[in-house]
């Protein structure tokens, strides 16, 4: 596997082979000129990164070449499926700018379809029962160099088939007693050609289809075939399924029958990125257990947890984009993530000051009861946001690391003696500090320049350090969580031999209970609303938040994090 490391290293990529074989496509003329795609998610579990991958994909290509994008929920397994999900899935998409018009699809709409194709291929010769186990049928497919045995049910009559096909799905039959292979070649080089399963007994009511089917079509004779009904002409999904093409192929010919109109599948990298595990059925364990806060926590690489997490569609889109699209397997750098959501939010968040580790300074020389209003840019890059005020006053709040008592000639933040300007304030130079017994720092005590103050003419004097700061009577109490990467190492989803859990970060989830932030944040939080915590990192108002007490998540620190 190959690492991205770089941000610089990637730019964004004009076309794809997966664009340069729809163009060839069109300039061959192939489908009267038509571009069609689909996105294919199977609604057992909710969307995540790695989807979002495909989403810009499918979506993408149709926009590109004016054609069209269609939403179909892959639900052949009612075991797993769930109607939470279809919703779930929809919201996300989108939330990422996406959307399918009128055409939302269910492979269940074509049981019908599938079912007169499958009698239909065994009116050709081209299908048969068998009433061995699957585990029967597994121990007789042989290897890729010694041919497979035919099972003793493979040359049975065609009447015979039928009849027993339509019993399967009365519910004549106990779940793994029987199944529908495709006849093709028992000695085929690809293991995908020796009779594939292509239906089986499931006794499990369907969230569509509720008690209608007791046998249910596998996803290679679910999936192209519901490409083929829908006029599909390019099918993109994952490299994993490159192993399936000719099957794809094969059974799209079927269906042809002669006919010219075939959709062509192309395979791209999936996305694996560092510290995050992309399996759904892990990602359900960690919501299940209780390990995480749902599916939305924002640790999740969840489409609805990154949202939680502060990230913007835009900042995703990005990151695809960045990423781009090949035919071999690697590994994306989480950083990379990171970056781009730090690039889109330092156009959009609002600047305001927040002391997550608070200390109390007091300003000797400065009157009791004055406050004062000190105007701050909401946000540097973007002067059309405006600027907001903030009350300085004699006692202030700021981050404990900013003092040291025994500094180094380097640390330019706060130590006896020292000056540092107060963030669109003061200069204030440190007079002494009160500790505890058992040597905590109290109270830092320091005297103001009234001529320092930021705007004013004598602000010209430089100092080398700038601290950030809140007043101690007009802040407001919040509840800050730190969210660090969910895992411990970098490939969770390599490490065999190991509980997966065993690898969950216990740090992943810092919750401070009592920061300290402006009041401003009063005046415009709502929920998803993203701030820039001077100094320290992107946030944004979590669900959770109050009026009484709001609850921010950190997106991102503002440099590269642990
Ligand atoms: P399952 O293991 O349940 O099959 P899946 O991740 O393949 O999970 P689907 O719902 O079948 O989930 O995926 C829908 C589409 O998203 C497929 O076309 C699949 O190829 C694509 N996809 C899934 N995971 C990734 C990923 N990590 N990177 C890129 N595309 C992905
Ligand atoms: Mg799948």
């Amino acid at each position: 596997m190959t690492t991205i490391e770089n941000n610089n290293e990637i730019e964004k990529k004009s076309s794809n082979f997966i664009e340069e074989a729809i163009e060839e496509d069109l300039r061959a003329g192939k489908n009267q000129g038509r571009v069609h795609t689909r996105f294919p998610p199977e609604p057992n579990g909710y969307l995540h990164i790695g989807h979002a991958k495909a989403i810009c994909m499918d979506f993408g290509a149709a926009l590109k070449y004016n054609g069209k994008c269609n939403l179909r929920f892959d639900d052949t397994n009612p075991v797993k499926e769930d109607t939470e999900y279809v919703d779930a899935i929809m919201e996300d998409i989108h939330w990422l700018g996406f959307d399918w018009e009128d055409r939302l699809f269910y492979a269940s709409d074509y049981f019908q379809q599938l079912w007169d194709f499958a009698e239909e291929m065994i009116k050709r010769g081209h299908a048969y029962v068998d009433e061995q186990s699957a585990e029967e049928i597994a121990k007789q497919k042989g290897t890729p160099t010694t041919a497979g045995t035919p099972s003793p049910y493979r040359d049975r009559p065609v009447e015979e088939s039928i009849s027993l096909f339509r019993k399967m799905n009365e519910g004549a039959f106990e779940e793994g007693s029987m199944v529908l292979r495709a006849k093709i070649d028992m000695s085929s080089p690809n293991m995908h050609f020796r009779d594939p399963i292509i239906y089986r007994i499931i006794k499990h009511p369907h969230h569509r289809t509720g008690n209608k089917w007791n046998a249910y079509p596998m996803y290679d004779f679910a999936h192209g075939q519901s490409d083929y009904f829908e006029g599909i002409t390019h099918s993109i999904c994952t490299l994993e399924f490159e192993v399936h093409r000719p099957l794809y192929d094969w059974f799209a010919n079927e269906l042809a029958n002669g006919g010219d109109y075939k959709p062509r599948q192309i395979e791209f990298n999936r996305l694996n990125m560092t510290y995050t595990m992309m399996s759904k059925r892990k990602l359900l364990q960690l919501v299940q257990e209780g390990l995480v806060r749902g599916w939305d926590d924002p640790r999740m690489p969840t489409i609805c947890g990154l949202r939680r997490r502060g990230y913007t569609p835009e900042s995703i889109r990005n990151f695809i984009d960045r990423i781009g699209y090949t035919k071999y397997d690697g590994m994306i750098n989480v950083a990379l993530l990171e970056h781009s959501v730090r690039e889109d939010l330092n156009k959009k968040a609002t600047r305001i000051s927040a002391v997550l580790d608070p200390v109390k300074v007091i300003i000797t020389n400065y009157p009791d009861d004055k406050v004062e209003m000190m105007t701050v840019e909401n946000n540097p890059e973007n002067p059309e946001e405006g600027t907001h005020e903030i009350p300085f006053s004699k006692e202030i709040y700021i981050e404990r690391e900013d003092f040291m008592e025994e500094a180094s000639k380097k640390f330019f933040r706060l130590t006896i003696d020292k000056e540092v300007r107060l963030k669109g304030a003061y200069i204030v130079k440190c007079t002494g500090i009160k500790k505890d017994d058992n040597g905590v720092i109290q109270e830092i005590y320091c005297e103001y320049d009234p001529e320092s103050k930021s705007g004013m003419s004598g602000a010209a004097r430089k100092v080398k350090g700038t601290l950030h700061w809140v007043s101690v009577k007009d802040s407001i109490d919040a509840e800050v969580r730190l969210y660090n990467r969910l895992f411990t190492v970098e490939d969770p989803s390599g490490a065999v031999d190991v509980d997966f859990r065993s690898l969950l970060n216990p740090e992943s989830e810092v919750v401070i209970s009592h920061a300290k932030v402006e009041p401003y944040v009063n005046q415009v939080a709502e929920k998803g609303k993203k701030f820039q915590f001077q100094r320290i990192g992107y946030f944004c108002i979590d669900d959770d938040s109050t009026p009484e007490k709001p609850v921010f998540n950190r997106t991102v620190s503002l440099k590269d994090s642990k």
